[in-house]
């Protein structure tokens, strides 16, 4: 068998995989050989984009950071980012349309524009050397900051009526895309051509900030079905060095008032080969280690 049929490294980036869940649960394809907690500590707000600019940079970039810390002093006290906790805010004293003028022309001004927006492909805009120019063919579904929208339009769109008590739309919306980005791997597992792969999947942060404060079953049934994929990758790759990791998992937020999740302070990551990461940025020397580009 040639060496190219199997990916030297498949990275599997799922957002928002709580440790303490996958744990608990005892989802043994995610847990591996050896997993760990990872420490945000480094992080200073938890929020997606910069986190795994890390991963594929290997530092964490301040001037990023510093935007999403402005913005989450912006909607609210929290050092956590409570997702979209403005529009809530401003929903109670003004009308919504209204909410979202001042959201568009006072605030997002005062960051240089929506961070969701300027900040979605951060690395690829700096130019930063990343993982991916260690390797041959490497292959990836898009990876939040590296060229993938954290929300495109319409995933806004929906998460804010999700936010307003219609969750449906912004459900299926999910399941499509999860579905979606399972067929993207495997095709791209099928080519045989690729040395390094890294996929990406919003779907346990996405139902996570939704489902995260209902019983925790409505969880379970997603954390077991990718448990399940992540358990059909390890049958078709044997060979491959196989990292899962997650940018910071999911909790219940203290406002008992409403569902919505939280990001927690710690994130996931395992290996089938027994190496062990501590903090997220680390992941770039693990993989690097294994390049087959001399760089
Ligand atoms: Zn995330």
């Amino acid at each position: 068998m040639k060496e190219t049929e199997q990916p030297k490294i498949i990275v599997l980036g799922i957002d928002g995989l709580e440790y303490n869940l996958a744990k608990k649960w005892r989802l043994k394809n995610m847990m591996q050989k050896k997993y760990s907690k990872l420490d945000l500590s480094d992080y200073k707000i938890v929020v997606t984009p910069p986190i795994w600019g890390s991963m594929i940079t290997g530092k964490i970039d301040k001037e990023i950071m510093n935007l999403w810390i402005k913005y989450g002093k912006l909607i609210g006290d929290n050092e956590k980012l409570e997702e979209k906790k403005w529009a809530e805010v401003l929903k109670k004293v003004i009308p919504k349309k209204i909410g979202t003028w001042i959201w568009d022309n006072l605030f997002t001004p005062t960051l240089g524009g929506d961070p969701f927006d300027t900040t979605a492909n951060f690395v690829k805009d700096k130019k930063y050397t990343t993982v991916f120019d260690f390797f041959e063919r490497p292959w990836d579904n898009g990876i939040p900051s590296y060229g993938r929208n954290v929300s495109a339009p319409e995933q806004r769109k929906l998460t804010e009526k999700a936010i307003e008590g219609d969750k449906k739309p912004y459900r299926k919306y999910i399941l499509k895309q999860y579905t979606e980005d399972k067929l993207k791997l495997l095709n791209a597992l099928g080519e045989k051509k690729y040395d390094f792969i890294f996929w990406y999947t919003p779907i346990l942060d996405n139902i996570g900030h939704m489902d995260i404060g209902r019983p925790l079953t409505h969880m379970m049934k997603h954390y077991l079905e990718v448990n399940n994929f992540v358990g059909i990758i390890k049958e078709i790759c044997p060979k491959s060095i196989i990292y899962i990791i997650s940018d910071h998992g999911m909790e219940a937020m203290n406002n008992k008032k409403t569902s919505w999740g939280n990001h927690s302070d710690h994130a996931f990551f395992s290996s089938n080969n027994g190496e062990t990461i501590d903090k997220p940025f680390q992941l770039y020397d693990l993989i690097i280690k294994h390049k087959s580009v001399k760089k």
